[in-house]
């Protein structure tokens, strides 16, 4: 297998990616558009763009994912691909009927230098948008950031494009969940209405992506957040935003354009994040914690006691997208487990800082390295095995070839099902992933486990 290749003798590379740990912006954006009822992603660019983009959110969400494309040609890669924009958006108003088309761009229309607003607007002027309907757009050009900055511009498009302000008294709260699975998303929802909370929630896929098996193929499914909810974003109290790196932006421009005051905290994966989650939101609401929460945070804590002796100073190495990997790194040292090798594909100045500060009381020293590749991870973990390996599914060749239990965990999963179903996020998320890292570590003792002491109950 290639990755045996891998030599454990690291040289410093600053131009050269190897196996990155990030894909490609417009993916996240075209997710982040899925989030909104009624809403056809469209890729301003060539086929070939919108049918990987397209692939990768099907193989992971095992859902036909629709999208549109302005299917450029050489005439366009030279020109220009306004006239295919206006026609486009002609086009698919008239045959599949969305109420919003979010259009993101791609490295080749950014590197010919389409203004997709100016287009946009030009389309609106001359009346190629018809009343009640909407196009949002994102500027998404894939040389940089990663699909976490393309959900965050996306997200921003949003706001940019839809928010508005009006002189009504409103007490709701604007919640940006952040790059995370529709069941996630399911999660937050169940949490904020258990507290008491009036939200509106944007972009949400739940229902969109992880819909039930109905018989009658719906290309709109009923969940996302409604266009009419988005513009009333402008009014809200505040807003929540989950993960810096993917909802900051957003909620940044919605205070800096309505004044509606901004507070990000990291997403609520684990007890610590939750705890903070559910804090924030009850001081913001004015409300007292339900039984309900309460408990689940107690069984939380329970399975923490009962099994922290199979946790205790395993080594772990992470890789993943920021905003998780944050979160998960701190649930892991609360478990007393040992995140020692640590990286994310995606820029972000303030990722190994944060990571340094987090795993401050961990015994060994912590190799952490954003805008990073798994590449570098695996030359790590030749250095300095692990006992447990969590990642998206890439990661499943390092743990072949290093022997070592692997959690899947992030995106994207193309080889497993169940992300999209149970939650990560949250008491209950936390106790499914609790569950699936004990399986993953006590499997691995019955295997390595000589007869004599092959234990039946553990
Ligand atoms: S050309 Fe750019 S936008 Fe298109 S698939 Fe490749 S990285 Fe993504």
């Amino acid at each position: 297998m290639l990755l045996k290749h891998t030599p454990e003798k690291i040289n410093e590379r600053k131009a050269l990616v190897i196996n990155p740990a990030k894909t490609c912006q417009p993916i996240g954006a075209m997710y982040a558009a899925l989030g909104i009822n009624s809403c056809l992603p469209h890729s301003h660019g060539s086929q070939g763009c919108c049918s990987y983009h397209r692939s990768t959110l099907t193989r992971h969400y095992k859902e036909p994912v629709m999208a549109a494309t302005s299917s450029f040609t050489e005439g366009s890669s030279v020109f220009g691909g306004q006239s295919n924009l206006i026609q486009a958006f002609n086009n698919i108003f008239t045959v599949y009927e969305p109420e919003v088309i979010a259009v993101h761009t791609t490295c080749l229309s950014e590197t010919i230098g389409d203004d997709v607003t100016q287009i946009s607007k030009k389309a609106l002027d001359d009346g190629k948008i018809p009343d009640g309907k909407y196009v949002i757009h994102a500027s998404t050009p894939s040389y940089v950031g990663s699909h976490v900055t393309g959900f965050a511009n996306m997200c921003n498009g949003m706001v940019n494009c839809l928010a508005e302000k009006s002189n009504v008294k409103c007490d709701f709260l604007n919640i940006i969940p952040g790059y995370v699975e529709p069941s996630d998303m399911e999660e937050i929802k169940k949490i904020i209405e258990a507290l008491g909370v009036k939200y509106i929630m944007f972009p949400d896929t739940s229902g969109i992506l992880n819909g039930p098996q109905t018989g009658k193929y719906s290309m709109y499914p009923k969940g996302g957040a409604t266009v009419a909810d988005i513009k009333r974003t402008g009014d809200a109290i505040g807003t929540l935003a989950l993960g810096k790196t993917a909802s900051s932006l957003a909620a940044k421009t919605l205070d800096t354009k309505f004044k509606v005051p901004c507070e990000i905290i990291d997403l609520p994966i684990g007890l610590s994040s939750t705890d903070t989650f559910i804090d924030t939101l009850r001081k913001i609401a004015g409300t007292s914690v339900p039984d309900s929460i309460t408990r689940e945070r107690g069984q939380l804590v329970d399975i923490i006691t009962d099994m922290h002796q199979y946790f205790f100073e395993k080594k772990v190495a992470v890789f993943g997208d920021p905003d998780q990997v944050i979160a998960l790194t701190g649930f892991l040292v609360d478990l007393d487990m040992c995140p020692i090798h640590i990286v994310t594909g995606t820029p972000d100045k303030k990722f190994e800082e944060k990571i340094k500060k987090i795993t401050e009381s961990v015994p060994y020293e912590v190799n952490v390295k954003a805008k990073g590749d798994t590449f570098l991870l695996h030359q790590w973990i030749k250095n300095e095995p692990v006992d447990l390996l969590i990642g998206n599914t890439y990661g499943k060749y390092i743990a072949r070839d290093e022997d070592i239990p692997f959690l899947r965990f992030g995106f994207p999963i193309i080889d497993r099902i169940g992300h999209s179903y149970f939650p990560t996020v949250g008491y209950k998320g936390a106790m499914h992933l609790l569950v699936n890292i004990l399986d993953l570590l006590l499997t691995r003792v019955d295997r390595d486990a000589p007869e004599e002491s092959f234990e039946l109950v553990l």
